[in-house]
């Protein structure tokens, strides 16, 4: 698995973000974590990693949540030794001086704002005297409540942001649009309340394509339908440190019709994810990659077989939603990652080779039509 990002954050020398590898050659003088996905955890459990952190006295910083992922995950305790999670909002943080590279102590705010990607995730906005930095991590937001993202804020405009590091990972022109994910759980659930009301052997196998992120969708069929997901063993020790946060997740097999799937296709049998198999299986395939050109007057869920539901979830912002995101901020500097920010050509009037020349001020009117456009 390669990493997403390459980790160093160039305005603060020695913050490096989603990259543990090479940690002898990296320098740094803290870590940050937004998420606990593959493409962003690299080198984190290397032996490597732990020596520098051992020697030098580093803290890991993240989520509350995502420390605890990542101790249900290795249960390492030396690891662990150096993972703080901190609380959403700021936090002072102080750096050591790198002295060898004649630098000074810095003290940094750090404010941890809710990315909507995944369990845990978070965006993170460093702050020092002269300077703004936002790294999203991968992320969703709506882009309708962006405006009360008050960290993001000063007297209701966007804050000033001198480099920001963006999730690009749907920055493609096949995805332009993606649905809500309320949406897209709401035509799910109508299409599996169906399904179930059929025959009372009929059961779901619910498939999706990362391993946190759709507590949501657990929550939202249990709210709905009265019936809980079941998860396997190893996934119910964590959530079942987190009963409040997903209450839609249960391990009694037998208590519900919907089980988590460990199948990547329809035409497997459930033996691997229950103990007892149903007649008849309706998998529900929750993605992004695979809706390419998704039209807003399209539907977010597909019976492409009787045997076969897929639902388009992106867990990721959309082209537009994106370029909307680097539009609304305007900041000096975008380092897109994994995909690099391009320019189109559309923007050339706003910006130049890359770099933003003066902050735009957003037309209240445009805005909403573009609002309108997208989620209605
Ligand atoms: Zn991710
Ligand atoms: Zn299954």
């Amino acid at each position: 698995m390669k990493s997403s990002f390459h980790g160093k954050i160039d305005e603060i020398p020695g913050v490096y973000v989603d990259n543990f590898e090479n940690a002898e050659q990296q320098g740094a003088r803290a870590y940050f974590l937004s998420h606990y996905h593959s493409d962003h955890i690299q080198g984190l459990h290397s032996a490597q990693l732990l020596d520098v952190l051992s020697k030098k006295n580093i803290t890991i910083y993240t989520t509350e949540l995502t420390a605890a992922i990542i101790n249900d995950d290795k249960n390492d305790e030396r690891i662990m030794k150096h993972v703080r999670g901190l609380k959403m909002g700021s936090t002072l943080i102080s750096l050591p001086g790198m002295p060898e590279e004649n630098i000074p102590d810095l003290c940094v705010n750090v404010t941890l704002i809710p990315a909507g990607h995944s369990a845990g995730s978070t965006m993170f906005l460093f702050s020092t005297t002269t300077q703004n930095i936002l790294f999203t991590g991968d992320f969703r937001v709506n882009l309708n409540d962006l405006p009360s993202y008050k960290h993001l804020h000063v007297k209701d405009e966007p804050i000033k942001l001198d480099a920001l590091y963006i999730d690009t990972t749907f920055l493609d022109s096949n995805y332009e649009n993606f649905p809500k994910r309320s949406e897209s759980v709401e035509k799910m659930i109508f299409e599996i309340r169906m399904f179930l009301d059929l025959d009372e052997n009929n059961a779901i196998a619910l498939h999706t394509s990362a391993k946190y992120g759709y507590e949501f969708v657990f929550n939202e069929i249990y709210k709905q339908l009265h019936m809980k997901v079941f998860v396997g063993s190893d996934r119910w020790r964590f959530y079942s440190s987190i009963p409040n946060l997903v209450p839609g997740v249960t391990d009694k097999e037998k208590s519900t019709r919907v089980h988590l799937c460990r199948n990547r296709s329809e035409n497997s049998s459930h033996s691997a994810c229950v103990e007892k198999c149903r007649n008849n299986y309706l998998f529900v395939h929750l993605s992004a990659m695979k809706w390419l050109n998704y039209k807003e007057d399209k539907c977010s869920v597909a019976r492409v077989s009787p045997k076969r539901l897929d639902v388009c979830f992106a867990t990721h912002c959309s082209k537009r939603e994106i370029e909307y995101f680097v539009n609304y901020f305007a900041p000096d500097k975008i380092i897109g990652f994994p995909n690099k920010y391009k320019w189109t050509r559309k923007r050339n009037d706003l910006f130049d080779g890359g770099i933003v020349k003066k902050k735009v001020k957003i037309d209240k009117k445009v805005d909403a039509t573009l609002l309108k456009l997208m989620f209605e």
